[in-house]
């Protein structure tokens, strides 16, 4: 977990309103089963955290078995959500920290339901933020000569991949960074 900037805590606030706001007009959830998600302290991940867009962090020590609202401790957004061009997925992902934080462990056939409430499905969204987020964090790119595809790795490929489109032995080609 990250401190959260000014900027930052801002736009988790923000977040925060619209989301349950939503979560209100669903005609789906009781207004004081949601109301503790008001309490919950919204913080950041670090930056350059790939595997993660959210955490939904309990307190230690709370009942595994019967977790409640109340028990978590803070839930942690990716911080490349709080772009504006990203404000569609974070909301999305925000939610589904949301029904980690209502008691829903795991993503079983219930959490899948549930989160099918919201009004898109956040899963053509996510492999976006995933590519993003790779391609920031890669040192290198597999380059098919042929076709000119790019595949952002953290490590050369050193001759041993094709490209999935059409089957060139791919060529590593050092990405340079703009930093920001
Ligand atoms: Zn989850
Ligand atoms: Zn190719």
């Amino acid at each position: 977990m990250a401190k959260p900037s000014k900027m930052q805590t801002d736009a988790l606030l923000q977040l925060k309103h619209v989301v349950i706001d939503q979560m209100v007009t669903m005609n789906y959830w009781e207004e004081e089963r949601i109301h503790p998600l008001h309490d919950i302290p919204l913080a950041v991940l670090r930056k350059n955290a790939t595997q993660r867009h959210g955490v939904t962090r309990f307190r230690r020590g709370a009942n595994a078995s019967e977790l409640k609202t109340e028990d978590v401790e803070t839930i942690d957004l990716h911080p490349h959500l709080l772009h504006e061009d990203w404000n569609d997925y974070a909301r999305f992902v925000l939610y589904h920290e949301y029904l980690h934080a209502l008691g829903n462990r795991f993503h079983d056939a219930t959490f899948r339901k549930l989160e099918s409430h919201w009004p898109f499905s956040g899963s053509q969204r996510g492999r976006e933020f995933t590519q993003f987020l790779r391609k920031r964090s890669a040192t290198w790119l597999w380059v098919c000569t042929t076709c000119n595809k790019k595949y952002p790795r953290k490590r050369r490929s050193n001759g041993r991949f094709r490209c999935r489109a059409c089957s060139t032995t791919l060529v590593d080609v050092a990405n340079i960074q703009e930093t920001n």
